[in-house]
């Protein structure tokens, strides 16, 4: 079966730094060359993350080269948003330094709140300038006006994330995954499709998330990472090199 939408690169993986995950960024980087992607973004929890490391894991990942294992590793940082006006756990200067970071709840980083306030949270998070993608904004706990925020992201440049980890360990992100998709498919809101991968094996894995936007018909074109095109037009618009 052949599908329009093929990811080749992957902007969401996870290394040893968080503890919870359990690979390192050469085994990352060779599952992500192995199954075809041309960059991998690594791209580990900033420090409100009960288990994560300390921040100069993200001032110290210049020393990486830009190509290992023949594919592009981007330097990059999973931010928690960690109140309801939009906090970041990492400094201005912090985020500036990486050359992709994703903003995301999560439990026990971001608290609880009503479908207003994780509203109010997301748009205050779609006028920061530091933050690239929207990290598994399916995620049922953290329900919102889907209606309002996600036009704004796309407004104000942001790509959302379609996760594939959602659909392994948050399975009941799936129906709030897809109607954010419908939402940018609606609204012309440009998406990523990421693995969230904890374990190499799981780099460049997307199968549910195609299945699901082949589904809706969502248009390839919107995929950041779907192609040569469509991945150099975002490398350009982040000041990214290969
Ligand atoms: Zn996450
Ligand atoms: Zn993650």
């Amino acid at each position: 079966m052949s599908y329009s939408i093929h990811p080749i690169a992957d902007f969401h993986t996870h290394t040893l730094f968080s503890p919870h995950a359990y690979s390192t960024v050469t085994e990352n980087a060779a599952a992500a060359a192995k199954c075809g992607m041309l960059a991998v973004a690594c791209t580990d929890h900033a420090e409100a993350t009960p288990d994560t490391g300390h921040h100069w894991h993200f001032t110290n990942m210049k020393i990486l080269p830009p190509i290992i294992e023949g594919v592009r590793v981007l330097r990059g940082m999973e931010a928690n948003v960690i109140d309801f006006t939009g906090r970041i756990d990492a400094s201005p200067k912090l985020r500036q330094q990486m050359e992709l970071v994703i903003a995301s709840m999560h439990a026990g980083t971001t608290p609880q709140g009503s479908v207003e306030e994780v509203t109010q949270a997301w748009i205050a998070v779609a006028a920061d300038p530091d933050i690239d993608i929207i990290g598994h904004s399916g995620t049922p706990r953290y329900a919102f006006d889907y209606e309002t925020v996600i036009p704004l992201f796309g407004q104000c440049g942001k790509v959302v994330e379609i996760n594939e980890g959602s659909f392994r360990v948050r399975r009941d992100s799936y129906e709030n995954c897809k109607r954010i998709a419908q939402l940018c498919k609606q609204h012309g809101v440009r998406i990523a499709v990421n693995s969230d991968a904890h374990f190499h094996m799981h780099v460049g894995q997307f199968q549910e998330s195609i299945q699901m936007l082949e589904e809706i018909g969502f248009p390839p074109e919107l995929v950041v990472n779907n192609s040569r095109e469509t991945l150099e037009a975002f490398f350009n618009e982040k000041g990214l090199a290969w």
